[in-house]
């Protein structure tokens, strides 16, 4: 099933144009909403998840009027917001069991078993007796995961859930996140370009309330190819560099700044050919608009 967003846009009573005329085509696997803060990432997900209106535009999941029959959306939906509050003190099998006769799931013994299960999954089944206050940054995600997939969704909405995680938590959460994508639309916003270069077979660029660029990151990846080039700079001449060439950034690598340009041809002046990484376009394209 696909999900087809079409021409929304929101403006905030401040007068922030936070969307202007977003239309994404999404299907099953992850999906990469990549931008940087600001660009309007978790408008959309507020949006799809019916916590705030739309101005204009549509959001179909089949015959699902998402922006309208908001019953119909808390069914299949599961959201991981941003910022997600938990109750410091309760342990997170009890909380969960809760979240699930919030779901509907009303027989005790089935609650159990769901409870049981997705504890499991999300690998805190041997932490389930501990007060969510005590849990890591990580923990606390993998249990924002467990209630995100209470009720079996299609769709599941994860707005920035890397953010403050340790490198070990990190690719724990996204093994998870890899794991539960196979049948169902995951989409994850993010500002970290390897969360979507790891995880993600299809992708969007936004900035400013617009969609740059949307597709796979290996198609898309090809427009730069023979263009990216790089060399080592002392990092006082990285402002002339930016005067001079197309720079996508500078970057330290063991110490040392490098620059990488955009450039159709060679540009000489001891530049070496690169091959393009996710991060060059992402760079490249919020430089370009
Ligand atoms: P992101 O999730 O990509 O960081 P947001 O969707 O949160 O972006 O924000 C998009 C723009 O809308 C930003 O300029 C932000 O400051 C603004 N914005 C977000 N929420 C509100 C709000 N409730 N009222 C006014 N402006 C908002």
């Amino acid at each position: 099933m696909e999900l087809a967003i079409d021409g929304l846009s929101k403006r905030y009573p401040n007068g922030t144009q936070a969307l202007q005329d977003v239309s994404l085509r999404i299907s099953a696997g992850m999906f990469g909403l990549l931008g940087p803060n600001g660009a309007g990432k978790s408008t959309i997900m507020r949006t799809l998840a019916t916590l705030q209106e739309a101005d204009s535009g549509t959001a179909r999941l089949g015959d699902l009027d998402i922006l309208r029959d908001k019953d119909g959306v808390r069914r299949i939906l599961g959201y991981l917001p941003q910022e997600f509050g938990l109750y410091p003190r309760e342990p997170a099998e009890d909380l969960l069991d809760h979240f699930a006769s919030l779901k509907g799931i009303t027989r005790r013994d089935e609650r159990r078993g769901v409870v049981t299960s997705l504890l499991q999954q999300t690998n805190l089944y041997e932490h389930r007796r501990k007060a969510l206050g005590t849990f890591s940054g990580g923990m606390k995600q993998r249990f924002g995961i467990a209630q995100a997939l209470l009720g079996n969704p299609k769709v599941i909405i994860v707005d920035e859930p890397t953010a403050g995680l340790d490198p070990e938590e990190r690719v724990r959460f996204h093994n998870l996140l890899a794991g539960i994508s196979e049948n169902v639309i995951v989409i994850l916003s993010t500002h970290i370009v390897s969360d979507v270069s790891d995880l993600c077979g299809s992708m969007a660029i936004i900035n400013n309330g617009r969609v740059l660029l949307s597709g796979a990151p290996s198609s898309l990846l090809s427009v730069l190819d023979g263009k990216v080039w790089k060399r080592v700079i002392a990092s006082a001449e990285s402002a002339a560099y930016n005067e001079r060439y197309r720079v996508i950034s500078t970057r330290l690598s063991s110490g040392r700044t490098v620059v990488r340009v955009l450039s159709d041809g060679s540009p000489g002046d001891g530049f070496d050919p690169v091959t393009p990484d996710l991060e060059d376009l992402y760079f490249a394209t919020i430089k370009a608009n």
